[in-house]
């Protein structure tokens, strides 16, 4: 309906109009084909999967910090739905809000859900645009039915990176943030989030008779081979082969690294259940990692970018460090042109598309991710659900 408008506005506004100043807004809002203005309701409704007992479910679809002008995509997370119990996979901005407005646990009960059908949380990497709400999970799920779980709920992500990145560009490097531990790992940054709200846990416990962190959670360090991590600086990463870490009577996860380079290690995830898979690319550029990860997928979820808004953001001529920052976003990431045929060589059969950057693009421009690809192609949107294997039984 507004792709007619989406192309006028797009044609008629000057590139410093798109990226700064007042304009911004309004500029944002008619380029959102998916989402629309702010506070508006998606043009859309979200797709369903009814009868499927494995499900996943797009909580937030937008790539970077959920703050597009003119977006309403929220911050990057996912679900993986099997019957009544739910695992997530990254927690960006909102994801707590989403999982209510998607009806997941106890979606009818002020305080029990839904958090109370929690079973695991995965985090691909430790960008704050994929963890900034794992806190909100952690605290505020306390009374969103996180206290009801029945089992210490696992948070797996990365281990510590060893060491600081290079300096990108010229001297002098800028001084270390927390030169003690300047690079924490997963577990390492639930034991800091929960000192950090220390104050809180313990008033909750004492006052709400709340049950304190280590009765709902641990995080833990996904156990990539020693000698793959020994040069954190290594790009591309270093060839392996998926390594199952995680197991129980749902779902069996297995991880391999990816190229996100100076981030690492940066992981995706393969999620098996009695229905079928799902494979979760996190950011990445291209790599013969994903691609075996992901071999015969019922399901691959693939970030994307376009090289056409990184032109736009940064127009030529560029500086030597803005020509850094060109090669960084696209090695880093992989270009909506080059999805397809990552989908095709892996198998996959559902090529879906999520952590969209930008956020505020139109759908067609991410429609030529079907390039090179036979198989089903899906523009992710918030609060759609994508069903896994055969329909085994009515449900939403
Ligand atoms: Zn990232």
């Amino acid at each position: 309906m507004c792709g007619s408008v989406n192309d006028l506005a797009r044609a008629t506004l000057s590139r410093r109009g798109l990226l700064a100043g007042a304009g911004t807004a309004a500029v944002g809002a008619s380029l959102s084909g998916a989402a629309g203005p702010a506070g508006a309701a998606p043009a859309t409704a979200p797709r369903t999967a009814r009868g499927h007992r494995t499900q996943l479910v797009l909580l937030g679809t937008s790539g970077g910090p959920a703050y597009w002008p003119g977006s309403t995509r929220a911050g990057i997370a996912s679900a993986v739905v099997v019957g009544d119990r739910f695992y997530l996979v990254d927690c960006g901005s909102g994801v707590v809000r989403q999982a209510r407005s998607a009806g997941l646990g106890n979606a009818s009960h002020d305080t029990d859900g839904p958090l109370d059908a929690l079973r695991g949380v995965f985090l691909t990497h430790l960008h704050s645009d994929h963890v900034v709400d794992l806190n909100n999970v952690l605290t505020e799920g306390l009374f969103n039915g996180l206290h009801l779980v029945d089992r210490q709920v696992p948070i797996w992500g990365p281990g510590n990176r060893g060491g600081l990145p290079p300096l990108f560009g010229p001297p002098p490097a800028p001084p270390v943030v927390a030169p003690d531990s300047p690079t924490p790992g997963t577990r390492e940054m639930v034991d800091l989030m929960v000192r950090t709200f220390a104050t809180d846990y313990n008033d909750r416990a004492l006052d709400n008779r709340k049950p304190v962190p280590s009765q709902l959670f641990a995080g833990h360090d996904v156990p990539i081979p020693a000698h793959l991590l020994a040069d954190p600086n290594g790009t591309p990463c270093p060839r392996m082969s998926p390594v199952t870490f995680f197991e129980d009577d749902l779902v069996r996860v297995s991880a391999t690294l990816v190229q996100h380079a100076p981030v690492f290690p940066a992981l995706a995830f393969r999620f098996e259940t009695e229905d079928g898979s799902i494979v979760f690319s996190g950011d990445t550029g291209p790599t013969e990692n994903l691609v075996e990860l992901a071999r015969d997928a019922d399901v691959l979820v693939h970030e994307v970018i376009d090289r056409e808004w990184v032109e736009m953001l940064l127009p030529e001529p560029r500086t030597p460090a803005q020509e850094g920052l060109v090669n960084h976003l696209l090695h880093a990431h992989t270009e909506v042109t080059d999805v397809g045929a990552i989908a095709e060589a892996a198998g996959a059969r559902t090529l879906v598309l999520s952590h969209l950057v930008p956020g505020s693009w139109p759908e067609h421009k991410w429609r030529r991710a079907h390039t090179g690809y036979s198989g089903e192609l899906v523009v992710g949107r918030d609060l759609d659900r994508i069903g896994v294997g055969r329909r085994t039984r009515r449900r939403r």
